[in-house]
């Protein structure tokens, strides 16, 4: 006979076999990344490069968003291209950077760990740890960020399903670190004219199975900047906490994903127009 599923929490028990989300709640909680929290009322805007290229792309960049209203900056710092003959991140030098920039400006900052090598030093510099999408399922790497005491920013592999997804942040939860922000940021399909299908329809699905903050990264969800404003609307009405964009301040010389990067007068247009489309779903930005 079929149960009948009333509750939330009865439907995160069907929808997750043999009981193994014990670190999922039904109650929507918030995760603090230095001042800022995400989960709450105001949608969360993190920007910034691709990757940390030089102090001058990074001052400008971050200047720039920090006064169109962004809260977070992003950069990488470890890169994982897809040649390893590709520009691989400055490492430490750009971890510098991050710091020194965060400081100047007031923005906290996020950026990637690849390795558990990495974890020392990132969390030396970074106010909030990105796991990458190839990394979603790099069970060693999460259980050690779930060591620390760090918020994670959970980034959905590029073919994990929502449960694969929900259990890799269940990986970061039982080690102790209950601080985990999901990122939908588009998955592989049959689909080529866009980089990633971005999978909006996982907003509402996350955020009714777990507790967690749910964002959206329009930017790699579509390899396209001209689409970035589009979905990043779309997701905000979706009911998004926040969302990630990748913005330059010369995006034609990015050395990483600068077909899909925002230049700083379209990311303070954009911004304006998501305040208003946040206001319509009871938000701000
Ligand atoms: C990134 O945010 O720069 C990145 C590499 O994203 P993803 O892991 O989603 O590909
Ligand atoms: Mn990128």
């Amino acid at each position: 006979m079929e149960t009948k599923i009333s509750t939330d929490q009865e439907l995160i028990d069907c929808f997750i076999p043999m009981k193994e989300n014990r670190g999922i709640k039904p109650e929507p909680i918030q995760v603090w990344v230095s001042d800022v929290h995400i989960g709450g009322r105001e949608v969360i805007i993190i920007a910034g490069p691709c990757a940390v290229e030089s102090m001058e792309q990074l001052v400008e960049t971050a200047v720039s968003v920090k006064k169109s209203n962004a809260k977070i900056l992003r950069g990488g710092a470890f890169k994982p291209r897809s040649s390893p003959y590709s520009f691989q991140g400055l490492g430490e030098e750009g971890l510098k950077m991050l710091h020194e920039v965060s400081i100047k400006t007031g923005l906290p900052v996020v950026t990637e760990v690849m390795d558990t090598r990495q974890i020392e030093i990132v969390c030396r510099y970074a106010d909030m740890l990105q796991i990458g999408s190839r990394n979603m399922q790099n069970y060693p790497l999460l259980k050690e960020v779930g060591k620390t005491n760090k918020p994670v920013l959970l980034k959905r592999g590029m073919m994990a399903t929502i449960e694969e997804f929900l259990m890799a942040a269940e990986y970061i939860l039982s080690q102790g670190n209950k601080q985990v922000v999901l990122c939908e940021r588009g998955i592989r399909t049959f689909e080529t004219s866009t980089r990633n299908t971005l999978d909006l329809s996982a907003v509402p699905m996350l955020k009714r199975l777990s507790h967690l903050p749910v964002i959206v990264d329009p930017s790699h969800g579509t390899g396209l900047s001209w689409m970035v404003p589009s979905m990043a609307k779309a997701a905000v009405a979706a009911g998004a906490d926040g969302l990630i964009m990748e913005v330059h301040y010369k995006p034609e010389e990015a050395l990483c994903d600068g077909q899909q990067s925002l230049g700083l007068h379209e990311f303070t247009q954009l911004m304006k127009d998501l305040k208003r489309v946040a206001q319509a779903v009871g938000r701000d930005v």
